[in-house]
């Protein structure tokens, strides 16, 4: 194929090493890089663009400069420093990935990929990044930027999405790999992806790749990679209620598992018809005062869409039981790891009537 040769392989690294954009988690040039540091960041560029991530990552490092601070972090710390890059579960892992490789394998990032799959949310992706980048190991990876890159290599027209398609990329990643400079041939497939052979309008002039580019020699990259239609995503309604008591609003702990587990929220109910202070008093044990609203919101995810309609209400009488809830005032609710919605619910208690 094409795409295999050795002068591809050798344009790829030349442009790669010429144009790499320095980042926070790279080493320099002919180095390795951390494999915390390698471990760290690809947990948070999952499905984030590196320029949400860079400060993230920056802040991480500061507070856990080691795997072992990481091991040895609180939970709700660990969750606070990724509170608004989404996909929570992440964090989790990766915290319980530290403990892992701290009790099993000496405190050592383990450098195969049958090593790392072991650990606690690392998959195939994670798994060949931190193997090649870190290690130099020969393994191929294949994120959205590589598989937009292989399909338009290849002219490869088939849905993406499909179990067997995939696992052809896989082996099309694998069969692309030169016998040296793994970490910097994989980076630069990658930085290809996201710097060059973008989504839509790939800049294919500049493309140093462009004379083994089957897609582009025959004008097709636009409409490639090819997806299946992607399903309507199912609506969730949901009222969000900033019930306060003296300068103070009530918050609680979401479940340990789940969607934005082990986050805080303000008092959230299923949607049914328009909340009274009789319905949220029957679900907080609260005696309240008047019910207004605030205003609604949608906030999209990948497989569904929530609305949220949000009210405030003051809380009368006895107020002192709320356990397992907890009554904050806005200072102190900064300390709280917050959905990126309950953030915004924040905003607009403050600034409501
Ligand atoms: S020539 Fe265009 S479509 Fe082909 S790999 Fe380069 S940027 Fe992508």
């Amino acid at each position: 194929m094409l795409g295999s040769s050795r002068l591809f392989q050798n344009q790829l690294l030349r442009w790669y090493r010429l144009h790499r954009r320095e980042l926070p988690w790279r080493a320099a040039l002919g180095a390795h890089p951390d494999p915390y540091y390698v471990l760290i960041s690809e947990a948070m560029l999952q499905q984030t663009q590196v320029a949400t991530v860079i400060p993230y990552f920056l802040r991480f490092i500061k507070t856990f400069p080691t795997l072992a601070d990481l091991a040895a972090a609180d939970q709700q710390q660990v969750l606070h420093l990724w509170q608004g890059l989404g996909y929570y579960s992440r964090a989790g892992n990766l915290r319980l990935a530290a403990q892992k490789v701290l009790a099993d394998f000496g405190g050592r990032i383990p450098q195969t990929v049958p090593e790392l799959l072991t650990l606690p949310g690392v998959g195939r992706y994670t798994a060949g990044a931190v193997a090649s980048l870190a290690f130099g190991q020969r393994t191929p990876i294949l994120d959205g930027n590589v598989v937009r890159v292989i399909c338009r290599l290849d002219a490869i027209q088939d849905d993406t999405t499909s179990a067997s398609v995939r696992s052809k990329l896989w082996i099309r990643a694998e069969e692309l790999l030169p016998t040296a400079d793994l970490g910097d041939f994989n980076s630069a497939l990658m930085e290809l992806g996201a710097t060059v052979c973008l989504p839509r309008r790939p800049a294919c002039d500049i493309c140093p790749v462009r004379a083994h580019c089957q897609a582009h020699a025959t004008g097709i990259q636009e409409r490639l990679p090819a997806r299946a239609a992607r399903k309507a995503r199912p609506v969730e309604r949901r009222w969000i209620i900033g019930i306060a008591h003296a300068g103070r609003f009530l918050i609680e702990q979401r479940p340990a598992k789940g969607r934005w587990a082990s986050l805080w929220q303000f008092i959230t109910l299923l949607a049914v018809d328009t909340p009274t202070a009789r319905i949220i008093s029957s679900a907080t044990g609260l005696r309240l005062g008047r019910v207004r609203s605030l205003g609604s919101f949608t906030h999209n995810l990948t497989h569904r869409r929530y609305e949220f309609q949000v009210y405030r209400c003051e809380a009368t009488g006895d107020v002192a039981n709320v356990s397992p809830r907890v009554w904050v005032s806005a200072a102190e609710l900064a300390k709280y790891p917050l959905p990126q919605p309950h953030l915004h619910v924040a905003q607009m208690l403050q600034n409501g009537p």
